[in-house]
């Protein structure tokens, strides 16, 4: 894991000096809101309903043991005593009070963290496949990539004021797990026929008022070239995406307006020309990255014969994934109750995930842009072990990619933006398939609400897609079927007119009944389904057989 060079540790805390002579002036009186609201906003903080909210990164959703418990004290001293994870591998806090939160800042880079760049017109925290350096499927670590882009990105003066804010995925396996089809660009570790390992570009993804799905405007781009590469297209994109109206100014319109080969060219170009100003990525800064991510040194205990009582067994179906090292599983914690707010995760919880990760995982957690921490390298021997300590700390919940596995965005319970609630939404979907035993026969199934058009909670891409709007002052709920937000991307097919709060989640009910009534097998996915049939089963389940015509 990447260690802090003196130079970042300077860097950082000279950034909270300076934020803290901003916030004693705001206090005074001397700054106004509106010439304060540009200054706290560098620094991760905004003001939502209720409250302030900071915005912490976790850089592609890595946290040693130290720093979450950093965040856990942090919870405890200036917050409400949790946290909030977040589907960009952030955590935010949302009852900072505005003088403590130099402070707060400060315990953040006593443990080589902070919060800039977590918001702005600029290039934001760059996410990563959260089983990143432990999945068997993996063709390379992408953290390093991930690590060079955020030390290129971050403070980098020609792009601090971009059209709009630009989010970065890089994903190391071919399974994708970070969503990178639905970012400004995604990067996608292959091989070329001579087996050397680069990256397949995407641009112009990006959910939102205007969701598209990301397009290949490079099929091969070797590693020496990345950061030439990027320089190009944030080039291309700093000069021509659309200034004059805040709802255009993603690539992802400036690709559709311009076109792909276009836009192509023009990328094409500039890059020959910043590839004669720009060395290639420096080896030696490269191999020092690599290093700091250096593998663990396994244990090479014989893993056990696997003895396991049903609750241990039902855990190791859902949360448990292979890992590359075949001893070793990669765990994954659902943050996810029955009935509980997806991502919101207690002090006493986060203390308990560092211990666990501290004793049984190479001192690594990571946290999954669907919500959960993950513990990436335990050691098969320690599952029961691990397992035990869960369900006393009531983190237990076998429901991994379950239909209770939700995720939701904080919509109307903390949001400036939302225009509906997503949490009592997502509390009462979970609360009606407390059975886990009926969610384990539903199957893989991915629910996703979004509060407002905004689509934090990549309602987009889930199988079922829930998105709250106001309706004359009245909240209702907007279903799209059939997103996905792998490999295999896809946005999903809304179905006609929303739901109204109290309608919503029989409606879901009512969704899952038909895909339980008309799938062919029970290995048959909701998704397959879905494909399978298209949308008219589940058009009549939601709308009936003689209105579905007319939901629209
Ligand atoms: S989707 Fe809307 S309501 Fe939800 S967190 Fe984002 S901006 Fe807020």
């Amino acid at each position: 894991m990447y260690d802090y060079s003196n130079f970042d540790a300077d860097f950082v805390h000279s950034r909270v000096a300076e934020f803290r002579g901003q916030v004693e002036r705001r206090l005074d009186g001397s700054l106004t809101e509106d010439e304060f609201k540009p200054l706290r906003l560098m620094n991760g903080l905004y003001l939502q309903l209720h409250a302030y909210m900071l915005r912490i990164a976790v850089p592609y959703g890595t946290l040693k043991s130290r720093q979450m418990r950093q965040l856990a004290y942090i919870a405890d001293t200036w917050d409400k005593g949790y946290g909030h994870f977040t589907t960009r591998q952030n955590i935010q806090f949302n009852w900072p009070k505005l003088k403590d939160v130099p402070d707060i800042l400060e315990a953040l880079a006593d443990v080589e963290m902070h919060a800039i760049q977590t918001s702005g017109n600029c290039i934001r925290n760059v996410t990563a496949d959260h089983f990143a350096g432990a999945a068997a499927d993996e063709i390379e670590d992408p953290r390093p990539t991930a690590e060079l882009i955020r030390q290129w990105s971050t403070d980098h003066p020609e792009f601090a004021y971009l059209p709009r804010k630009f989010k970065v995925a890089v994903t190391g396996s071919p399974n994708d797990r970070a969503v990178t089809k639905a970012h400004d660009i995604g990067l996608r570790m292959v091989r070329n026929e001579a087996g050397e390992p680069g990256y397949e570009v995407v641009i112009g993804g990006g959910l939102g008022r205007t969701p598209m799905i990301g397009k290949v405007v490079r099929d091969f781009l070797p590693k020496a070239d990345l950061l030439a590469y990027l320089e190009a297209i944030l080039q291309v994109y700093n000069l021509s995406g659309r200034r004059d109206n805040k709802y255009k100014a993603r690539i992802k319109i400036l690709v559709h307006e311009t076109g792909l080969e276009e836009l192509r060219e023009q990328i094409e170009a500039n890059f020959e020309r910043q590839s004669r100003l720009l060395p290639d990525v420096d080896p030696a800064i490269v191999a020092r990255i690599e290093a700091s991510f250096a593998e663990p040194e396994w244990d090479t205990r014989e893993a056990p014969a696997p003895v396991l009582e049903a609750g241990l067994k039902s855990f190791v179906d859902t949360n448990v994934t292979a890992h590359k090292q075949p001893n070793y599983a990669i765990v994954s914690v659902s943050i996810k109750p029955i009935g509980g707010t997806p991502g919101d995760a207690t002090s006493a919880q986060m203390r308990a995930l560092a211990d666990l990760a501290e004793k049984y995982s190479h001192d690594e957690l990571r946290i999954s842009h669907e919500q959960n921490v993950i513990l990436p390298h335990v050691h098969r021997a320690d599952i029961p072990a691990v397992y035990a300590a869960l369900r006393e700390a009531g983190l237990a919940t076998a429901n991994i990619g379950l239909v209770s596995d939700i995720i939701a965005c904080p919509g109307m319970d903390y949001c400036a933006l939302a225009t509906a609630r997503s949490i009592p939404i997502a509390q009462q979907i979970s609360e009606v398939f407390s059975d886990l035993d009926a969610q384990r026969d539903i199957g893989p199934l991915k629910i996703k609400i979004s509060g407002c058009i905004n689509a934090c909670g990549h309602h987009h891409v889930g199988h079922i897609g829930i998105l709250g709007l106001d309706r004359a002052g009245v909240e209702n709920y907007q279903i799209t079927l059939g997103g996905d937000g792998t490999e295999t991307a896809t946005i999903g097919e809304r179905t006609g007119h929303g739901f109204a709060y109290d309608e919503i989640v029989p409606a879901v009910e009512r969704l899952i009944e038909t895909y339980l009534e008309i799938r062919e097998t029970a290995e048959e996915t909701f998704l397959q389904t879905y494909r399978r049939t298209g949308a008219d089963p589940f058009k009549t389940a939601l709308y009936g057989e003689e209105n579905k015509a007319n939901a629209a």
